[in-house]
């Protein structure tokens, strides 16, 4: 580490500090509590589920819709609990992802596993995917005929699932999924609904800020600022809000 360089030295405090706050200790008062009951008719259900899911996986590993179909590693379907209360839903994979084939598996992804982590949750508890499945080369931006062609795998995967809630992480995907050109700073901080579908009652959806963002534009306001949105799924969903464990 150049110690000499302030830009350098700072960037490195605001990353120990943002990860030490997300895995400083958080205290679920009265301990674990299971994320959903579970019945043996329920898990006819389940599995009925994870084969949907896995059919729709399929369909993605053979997508060739656009052209990133041809330029990806592995498309990346999306990962987690088949009857997860939350799904989140990021952009699209990047080079990690794309390497491995599996969602939220970089730098994003750890800091996502960490806030996961602070909701006093493990990753195989929720659900994570993307708009994108396959990656944008360069990491450029989702473009809107990608995005077109992508979206109905998200949508059933969505309407398999049907959880409870839904975190989009970043614009692309709270846009995307509310069908808006608003900023993710007008969007993130309140409950929006989503519409699987004719018939269906709306899914509560909560945009906040990407963890690719954060790790970006790393200040304690944007660190506070996707926890408070976080507080907000986990009272939604009847689950403790865990507080970090003070300092001794
Ligand atoms: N960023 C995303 O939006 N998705 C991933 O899977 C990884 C990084």
């Amino acid at each position: 580490m150049d110690e000499s360089n302030p830009d350098m030295t700072k960037a490195v405090r605001q990353h120990l500090e943002m990860n030490g706050f997300f895995t400083g200790g958080f205290a679920v008062k009265g301990g674990a509590v299971p994320l959903k009951p579970q019945s043996e008719e329920d898990e006819a259900a389940i599995a009925e589920k994870a084969a949907e899911l896995e059919k729709t996986a399929d369909e993605v590993h053979k997508c060739r819709k656009c052209d990133l179909g041809a330029s990806r590693t592995n498309a990346v379907p999306g990962e987690g609990a088949p009857d997860a209360r939350i799904v989140f839903v990021g952009e699209g994979p990047g080079a990690d992802e794309d390497a491995q084939g599996r969602p939220f598996v970089g730098r994003a992804g750890h800091l996502l596993d960490k806030v996961i982590q602070a909701c006093g949750l493990k990753r195989s508890d929720v659900y994570i995917c993307n708009v994108l499945k396959c990656r944008p080369p360069e990491n450029r931006d989702p473009r809107p005929d990608e995005i077109i062609s992508c979206l109905p795998y998200l949508q059933r995967q969505i309407e398999i699932i049907d959880p409870e809630v839904i975190v989009a992480l970043g614009a692309h995907a709270a846009r995307t999924l509310l069908n808006t050109n608003k900023s993710i700073g007008q969007l993130r901080g309140q409950f929006h609904e989503y519409y699987a579908g004719i018939g269906r009652p709306p899914i509560k959806l909560m945009a906040t800020y990407h963890t690719a963002y954060l790790l970006r534009n790393y200040t304690p306001e944007n660190r506070k600022r996707l926890w408070e949105d976080m507080k907000k799924v986990l009272a939604e969903l009847g689950l403790p809000v865990p507080e970090p464990a003070k300092k001794q």
